[in-house]
């Protein structure tokens, strides 16, 4: 394990610049958070898209993608290499440059008796890429999401101490916060879940903790303040595709994928009020989000809170209905219609969540612009297009659209279906193609509590043996590859790998 810990020494640029500017450039200081600064037309096509910051948002999207997507055209040039004199030195020497580390060697050795070993070559090349991403979102964070107190002060301003988001555990969704929404990820609690479908108990549990460190430690604030948790879910559709490409856990079906997220939610809010007295409730949001343009649909609660499928507003239309406005005018408008739309129920919904509803409203115009100057108005790969599998819990760090499907989950038996589905996945994605399934197993834990890394680290363990007894003739072959690490949430620079299966493999031949 130690010689596979990573030295926080490579010099990718994960945040700026085309692939071959990022040699020999550290990732920039993280500009401070712009989600309450004024709006800028610089460029822009509507008044109240910031264009700097969709310029940074892109920059790194850009550079960590371009990343992955080099692997394969990288592995094709190192193959071609394998029976030179020095093939070692030259692979080594492009793993170097492209990726800023190296092969083990005993990777490479092998190529002489057996020919080189692309799957373990390709996954290796995967799980330090992925590595390197979470060190830098980290240690620089370049989306500059870590800590908000403008936002903080924010949301309190309408009412809520806190915000937990589920989406869907897509990949299509995993940009959901930083993005699509536009919130800074550390104020935001992220549970992904397949078809958004989240655990009641779970929750509750998290609400009573929030409530608690209110009560203890007037944390984010104190708990006679007049505010509540929100809970919002964001389910999915395919505008261009609506039967095939929507969401898998709900059949593509809109409506059913609508319909299971405001469930959800309605029994998430009779739990808190029937196990908790004194009034006790939580406000709901439920956001649709179509995953070929980034266009939200928000669904607007009354005066009671409460929501309706019918009752919802577009990002598309309060942009079209502002984009010839000045940005004041256009955010004047956009809170009249929130309010407007919101009076379908007992009354219109309370000030303080429409000027929530409103500033989402905004931050997704920013994204519907971003989506047209970046990806043509609608993403090329409007399907599954992920890196790898993330397994476990945590994963703050990926927070791009496609890059990972997540499979949250404590034991491999509760979450057979979403890792299942993963698998599936990859399998028309990679083993199709002739490359492995990269999966990284993952926990976060609190370095305060006593044994907590070790139990974090068995976890890891106990999940790697499930999988590889689950999908046993996919790792005989080769074609399932694990990397394990955790990370303590209190220290910055707490990532720790504790295994991977590409050097464990091969130490292992190396020894008999
Ligand atoms: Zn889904």
């Amino acid at each position: 394990m130690q010689n596979l810990r990573r030295k926080n020494t490579r010099n990718i640029c994960w945040s700026a610049g085309p692939l071959s500017a990022r040699a020999t450039v550290t990732s920039p200081v993280a500009a401070p958070s712009s989600f309450l600064a004024a709006p800028n037309s610089y460029q822009a096509t509507h008044p109240l898209t910031r264009h700097a910051e969709n310029e940074r948002l892109h920059a790194y999207e850009r550079g960590v993608k371009s990343v992955f997507d080099d692997i394969v055209p990288t592995l094709k040039e190192i193959s071609a290499l394998q029976h030179e004199v020095d093939f070692e030195q030259r692979a080594q020497h492009i793993a170097r440059e492209r990726f800023g580390c190296e092969f083990p060697p005993e990777l490479l050795q092998s190529a002489w008796v057996k020919g080189l070993d692309m799957r373990a070559l390709y996954a290796y090349i995967v799980f330090e890429s992925a590595q390197a991403m979470a060190e830098d979102f980290f240690t620089n964070d370049p989306l500059a999401g870590a800590r908000s107190e403008a936002f903080d002060k924010f949301l309190q301003a309408c009412g809520f101490h806190a915000l937990s988001v589920t989406p869907c555990a897509d990949g299509r969704l995993a940009h959901v916060i930083s993005y699509v929404l536009r919130l800074p990820y550390g104020a935001v609690r992220r549970k992904s879940s397949a078809g958004a479908i989240f655990d009641v108990e779970e929750a509750t549990e998290k609400w009573v903790h929030t409530e608690f460190s209110r009560y203890r430690e007037a944390n984010p604030n104190s708990s006679d303040a007049s505010t509540r948790y929100l809970k919002m879910v964001v389910y999915h559709y395919s505008g261009s595709d609506p039967l095939h490409e929507g969401c898998a856990a709900h059949g593509s079906d809109t409506r059913k994928a609508a319909q299971a997220g405001l469930d959800r939610l309605l029994a998430f809010r009779t739990a808190i009020e029937n196990s908790f007295c004194c009034g006790a409730s939580i406000d709901l949001l439920l956001v649709g989000l179509d995953t070929d343009n980034d266009e939200i649909r928000i669904h607007i609660p009354d005066a009671a809170g409460n929501l309706g499928l019918e009752r919802t507003i577009d990002a598309r239309e309060v942009y079209e209905a502002t984009r010839a406005m000045s940005a004041t005018e256009a955010e004047i408008e956009i809170e009249r219609r929130v309010r407007e739309r919101s009076m379908g129920g007992i009354g219109e919904t309370v000030p303080g969540m429409r000027r929530f509803i409103t500033r989402l409203l905004i931050n997704n115009i920013a994204q519907l612009d971003y989506v047209r100057a970046y990806h043509g108005g609608c993403y090329q790969d409007i399907g599954h297009y992920e890196r790898f599998i993330g397994v476990g819990k945590g994963f703050e760090e990926v927070q791009l659209r496609n890059l990972t499907y997540f499979a949250y989950l404590n034991t491999v038996e509760e979450g057979a279906k979403d890792l299942d589905v993963g698998v599936k996945i990859f399998t028309g994605l990679n083993v199709a193609r002739g490359l492995p399934i990269p999966v990284v197993v993952r926990f976060d834990y609190d370095g305060k509590v006593p044994g907590a890394r070790e139990r974090a680290m068995a976890h890891c363990q106990q999940i790697r043996a499930a999988a590889y007894t689950r999908y046993a003739k996919l790792v005989e072959e080769g074609w399932l590859h694990c990397l394990l690490m955790v990370r303590d949430r209190a220290a910055p620079q707490g990532l720790e790998v504790v295994a991977c299966s590409v050097t464990d493999k091969y130490r292992k031949q190396e020894t008999h």
